[in-house]
């Protein structure tokens, strides 16, 4: 196998990180790949192909190069510090320069017990390695910035949760895993040294254009806050409810990262908690905005001892502008306005109203927006509605504001299209992938992963991948023990 890794992050920062052994599965079974991660990573496809591809992407074989480490970090875990956090159950076996000049590193998850496991058993189940897995393709090909994953590896390892389930282990790639947590760690154990040291890193390797800066330091934490918050912006414009927004899962490059109890939304509800473990909702949809500034300000209390307090403000100050902006246009995009007016606000925010109110799908109805012509009445959308009143109402603000726009109705059945996601990963139809690989089909997975690779794009034959859930994928709860 010609894949050969290199160590920066531990050759970087040795005192960060703990040198680990993968606790390999008896049995590991290749059970799906992203041909594209490995074209990205130059892994030829042969390998795939090969008796002990699965013995490599599960940690049995290593790569060239690898020594696999945990990292240390700590982190904010439903408001509260928890000093006592690393990687727990995943290893970090080395990086690699992709196709596109970047570095990516590869994050084997499920790879067995570390020093940052405290009670854990270093394990991930079949059912979240799944979740994980088409997560980050899903995420990746709707154009929202994730991580990705490379490999998914079934074994036949009984791993205890509620009940007995299956291990599995997922390799998770990403120009980076550096997380909030990790500037917090060196922050409250009084370590400057180690900080300055974790800045430098982080300025080298993924912040270079802020080395020129007069401070290179809060020039990076402005591009964090920026990033973050366009990164949140997408997500509450595509209904995507990450469930445990804790500081060791925001990744510092602005991207999902950290793939547990989320959920897409089916029908819209704003206060929608995808996490059944969250009892308060702290991370409920509508709450993702806020806590995004929360999490900032958390990092940036870590990068106090280098930054100015002023300057940490006005770079904190950057955050809701940049979310609001992003947020306002990305929304008008999704109702084929392609010019913004001081009433969109009021358009969009009625319309958000209506859907509530009425129960509708979220992504659904979007694309049957798509449809809405000067004659409403028949429409797919109208059809849809439970208060056919409310919706002639907003109807009608929306057919004046399309009458300010220059767009023919096609035109802007095309471009709402190209915006507006027909195929998402709802929870009940990854449940289906899930309960079928656990029965040793993963015909499911893998038909899902092909749908969810074109979301904007109608595919024949594929409707069942386009529908609301049935009553028994509606109750479904999703909780953080997986
Ligand atoms: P998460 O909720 O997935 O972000 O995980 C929070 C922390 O718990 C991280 O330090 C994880 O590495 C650790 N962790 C989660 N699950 C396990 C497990 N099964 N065994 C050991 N550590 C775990
Ligand atoms: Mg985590
Ligand atoms: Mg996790």
């Amino acid at each position: 196998m010609s894949l050969f890794l290199s160590s920066t992050y531990a050759s970087g920062l040795p005192d960060l990180v703990s040198l680990v052994a993968v606790t390999p599965f008896a049995e590991p079974k290749l059970l799906a790949y992203s041909a594209e991660t490995a074209a990205l990573l130059q892994i030829p496809a042969e390998f795939f192909q090969q008796a002990d591809a699965a013995d490599y992407l599960s940690g049995k074989k290593l790569f060239e190069g690898s020594k696999p480490i945990a990292q240390k970090y700590a982190g904010h875990q439903f408001g509260q510090y928890n000093p006592q956090l690393g990687d727990g159950r995943g290893l970090l076996l080395g990086d690699v320069k992709g196709t596109d000049g970047k570095n990516y590193d590869l994050h084997l998850k499920g790879a067995g017990r570390t020093p940052y496991s405290r009670f854990g058993d270093g394990r991930a189940v079949l059912r979240s390695s799944i979740r994980e897995f088409l997560a980050s393709e899903a995420m990746y090909h709707l154009g929202i910035p994730s991580s990705r994953a490379l490999s998914l590896v079934g074994s036949t390892e009984p791993v205890q949760r509620e009940t007995m389930e299956q291990g599995a282990m997922v390799i998770r790639v990403c120009p980076s895993h550096i997380r909030f947590g990790h500037f917090e760690h060196c922050f409250y154990t009084g370590d400057k040294n180690q900080l300055q040291r974790l800045v430098d890193f982080t300025l080298q390797q993924h912040f270079p254009e802020c080395l020129n800066a007069d401070n290179p330091t809060l020039a990076m934490l402005q591009q964090i806050v920026i990033s973050t918050a366009e990164l949140i912006s997408q997500w509450q414009a595509v209904g995507f409810n990450h469930g445990v927004m804790n500081t060791d899962n925001m990744s510092i490059l602005g991207l999902s990262f950290d793939y547990g109890p989320y959920a897409f939304l089916d029908d819209y509800q704003p206060g929608y908690i995808c996490n059944h473990s969250d009892h308060s909702g702290k991370y409920a949809f509508d709450e993702q905005p806020g806590i995004g500034l929360w999490n900032l300000n958390a990092l940036a209390h870590a990068l106090s001892p280098l930054i100015e307090v002023e300057d940490l403000r006005t770079a904190l100050g950057l955050y809701e502008p940049t979310l609001v902006s992003h947020y306002m246009a990305l929304m008008g995009k999704k109702l084929g306005l392609t010019t913004q007016q001081p009433t969109d606000r009021a358009l969009i925010g009625q319309w958000l109203a209506l859907l509530q109110q009425q129960k509708q799908d979220y992504t659904l109805s979007f694309r049957r927006l798509a449809d809405f012509s000067d004659d409403a009445q028949g429409s797919s959308l109208r059809d849809h509605m439970l208060d056919i009143a409310a919706f002639d109402q907003w109807a009608s603000l929306y057919r004046a504001r399309l009458a300010q726009e220059n767009t023919s109705a096609a035109e802007r059945k095309t471009q709402m299209n190209g915006v507006n996601p027909l195929y998402i990963l709802r929870n009940y139809l990854a449940q289906q992938a899930i309960a079928a690989a656990e029965q040793g089909d993963t015909a499911p997975l893998h038909e899902l992963m092909q749908v969810l690779q074109h979301p904007y794009q109608y595919q024949p034959g594929k409707e069942a991948f386009a529908t609301p859930p049935p009553d028994w994928g509606k109750a479904m709860t999703i909780s953080c023990s997986s």
